[in-house]
């Protein structure tokens, strides 16, 4: 496993230079080790609010479906959207719109079970949520729960208090047999439809649909 040698004749100053540059590829080497764990970690974050972002998102998603069939067990999947948002923007301003978005992702967080479920922000005001191994009426109690977190206390902003509700749309999956692309898109869709109507039906609210195979 030698990366070089050096014979025992040689002179100690002939040996510090060869270590110089032995620690000059060490040093290097950690460098960019930093700087990969840096950029995955950029490459998966949404910058606004440091949940996972949607490129995360699009790579785990399918990891979880496959996970489930081979549990032989249920998985949940909300898609998210704020109400009304760019009234928002065009009453408070851009701002006031980041900082809803940050504290809201921050409520998200707060209403999942920690190193369970975990949450994305799809794009704008658009998150998705998974929930693995819970039961129906579980994800539609967990999904509840933020809904009601968001729209029982309004968002802070240096000026003013801001009333908040988001839609939201449930697909659960209960005993899913296959995890292709196919699948995992039908899921997103079906939570997708559901959202939609939601936000037909008034928004404030969950709306969701099973799936048995
Ligand atoms: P709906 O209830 O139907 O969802 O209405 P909406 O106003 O929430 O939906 P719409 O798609 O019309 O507007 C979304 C707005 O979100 C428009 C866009 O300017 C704003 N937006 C998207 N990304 C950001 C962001 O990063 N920061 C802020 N402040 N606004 C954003
Ligand atoms: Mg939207
Ligand atoms: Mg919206």
């Amino acid at each position: 496993g030698a990366d070089d040698c050096i014979s025992l004749q040689s002179s100690s100053a002939a040996l510090v230079t060869r270590l110089r540059g032995v620690r000059r590829i060490c040093d290097l080497e950690v460098a960019l080790h930093d700087a990969l764990v840096q950029n995955k970690m950029l490459s998966t974050t949404d910058e606004l609010t440091g949940l996972a972002n949607r490129h995360f998102f699009a790579n785990h998603w399918p990891r979880e479906v496959e996970r489930a069939v081979r549990r032989k067990g249920p998985l949940s999947v909300a898609m998210c959207d704020i109400d009304h948002f760019k009234l928002i923007n065009d009453t408070h301003g851009h701002a006031t719109g980041d900082h809803v978005l940050r504290e809201f992702a921050v409520r998200l967080q707060q209403s999942l079970r920690r190193g369970k479920d975990w949450v994305a922000r799809l794009g704008g005001e658009e998150f998705a949520i998974v929930l693995s191994g819970v039961s129906a009426a579980q994800a539609i109690n967990i999904i509840e729960g933020i809904r009601r977190s968001i729209r029982s206390r309004p968002f802070g902003s240096p000026t003013t208090n801001i009333p908040i509700t988001a839609s939201f749309g449930l697909c659960i999956a209960d005993g899913a047999k296959a995890s292709d692309a196919a699948t995992c898109q039908r899921l997103l869709s079906l939570a997708d439809k559901a959202l939609y109507k939601s936000k037909h039906r008034g928004r404030d609210r969950v709306t969701a649909a099973q799936v048995k195979d």
